[in-house]
């Protein structure tokens, strides 16, 4: 499961894995996460044809287990072109995982979630993920919810900081060399 959505949205949305009706459908958030994360655009009037939806990895670990470092080393290519090509001008890690991984610390999404983070030249914004609130964490689903107004304020130029510095371009104009992105390591 590779990814689907606007390829020139302003939000890219990163997940864990798929999940099995994920894998099935080749669709990204497609059972009852992807229902509240289409409610929770909603509300900042977005639709998921609005936003770009992704994985760290692109196929299910089995049982659900948390992907290795190997499975993460195999994917991460992927991820750092899909950022390259789509350019959002904000991504949003979905649950501990993602979020730990994109922003390099052991701290856990309870405590770094609230705030937006500058990330190579763009904003992360990490939330929880949405099956943190259906497993019944009213205060999960409110944080989340407050969270997707830090990244409205975003796409609408609105929020009160100034924005991160662009990436240095490199002095021939032309795309930095992949493997010298090196989004986020594993080791
Ligand atoms: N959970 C994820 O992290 N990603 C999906 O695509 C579905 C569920």
């Amino acid at each position: 499961m590779f990814g689907a959505g606007n390829p020139d949205a302003d939000v890219m949305f990163v997940g864990e894995g798929p999940g099995q009706q994920e894998d099935e459908q080749g669709l990204p958030f497609v059972g009852r996460s992807g229902q509240l994360l289409e409610q929770l655009l909603g509300e900042i009037a977005l639709t998921r044809r609005d936003v770009y939806i992704t994985n760290v990895v692109k196929c299910r670990p089995p049982k659900n287990r948390d992907p290795r470092p190997d499975e993460i080393d195999a994917c991460k290519g992927y991820l750092r072109t899909q950022l390259q090509l789509i350019q959002p001008k904000v991504v949003v890690t979905l649950g501990n995982f993602s979020s730990k991984l994109l922003l390099r610390t052991d701290t856990g999404i309870t405590r770094l979630r609230g705030t937006p983070y500058e990330w190579w030249g763009r904003y992360l914004v990490p939330t929880f993920h949405p099956a943190a609130a259906l497993r019944g964490s009213a205060r999960a689903l409110a944080d989340m919810r407050e969270d997707f107004q830090t990244v409205q304020a975003i796409v609408e130029g609105k929020l009160q900081r100034p924005p991160p510095e662009p990436v240095e371009e490199p002095e021939s104009e032309q795309l930095p060399d992949p493997e010298q992105l090196d989004l986020f390591s594993n080791d």
